[in-house]
């Protein structure tokens, strides 16, 4: 690539992450939870049903088992029973059944801080685990779920041909120190921004100026 191509991409991002901290100065974390552990099960549960869904079942879920060792009490029926109303229950139930048996056996009770073992869990995913190490860890991770891989190939930051191509793109294109919160405004972004059907480049504050289209007006300066 040329450098002047670079350099297009290079203050591209740089607008977009000016304009993502404008509109959502202080992201916050979207599941509810008080610990790794919760977090972990929330994220889990995350995948085919919405935050809101999730934040609605988790408070009986971890009144009853908040910890490893209550959740393997609890067993693959009761976890069902207090998360059927989410989509792939019966699944989840077993991957959080067996998945608390593993972090006793493997981790003394505790959530590992890798992506390694992370990913060894049962229903635990690269970005499932990123969301955890960026979240409860602290660590530099860029989760891409599909609104993210979306809007990135929207934007121009990457060109859409898979979820790890777009972590890698999305991972060059901004600061390290920014992932994580890139990753909560640009969904939060999404979320306000993207309506389901009928979306209208023209009136987004992005798209309008940064997406592949041909109805675009210039780029707003970057200290605007
Ligand atoms: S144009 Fe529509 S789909 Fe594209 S980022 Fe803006 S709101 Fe989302």
């Amino acid at each position: 690539m040329c450098s002047a191509l670079r350099m297009d991409r290079a203050s591209k991002a740089a607008r977009i992450q000016k304009l993502l901290s404008d509109l959502f100065p202080a992201p916050p974390i979207p599941l509810a939870h008080a610990d790794a552990f919760q977090l972990l099960v929330a994220v889990a549960l995350s995948a085919q049903t919405t935050d809101a869904r999730v934040n609605l079942v988790t408070p009986v879920l971890f009144a009853r088992a908040g910890t490893p060792a209550r959740m393997v009490e609890l067993g693959p029926s009761g976890i069902l029973e207090a998360i059927r109303t989410c989509g792939l229950a019966p699944t989840k139930a077993k991957n959080l059944h067996r998945l608390s048996q593993l972090l006793i056996s493997r981790h003394g009770g505790q959530v590992p801080a890798s992506f390694e073992a992370l990913e060894a869990l049962p229903g635990v995913g690269h970005k499932t685990a990123g969301v955890v190490m960026a979240q409860a860890f602290g660590f530099a991770a860029f989760p891409v779920d599909t609104h993210i891989h979306r809007l990135a190939a929207r934007w121009g930051l990457s060109n859409g041909t898979s979820v790890v191509r777009t972590e890698r793109d999305l991972k060059r294109a901004f600061p390290e120190s920014e992932w994580s919160t890139l990753h909560l405004q640009m969904i939060f972004f999404g979320r306000e921004h993207c309506p389901a059907r009928g979306h209208s480049p023209p009136e987004c504050p992005i798209c309008s100026w940064a997406g592949r289209t041909r109805e675009r007006r210039p780029a707003p300066p970057v200290g605007a």
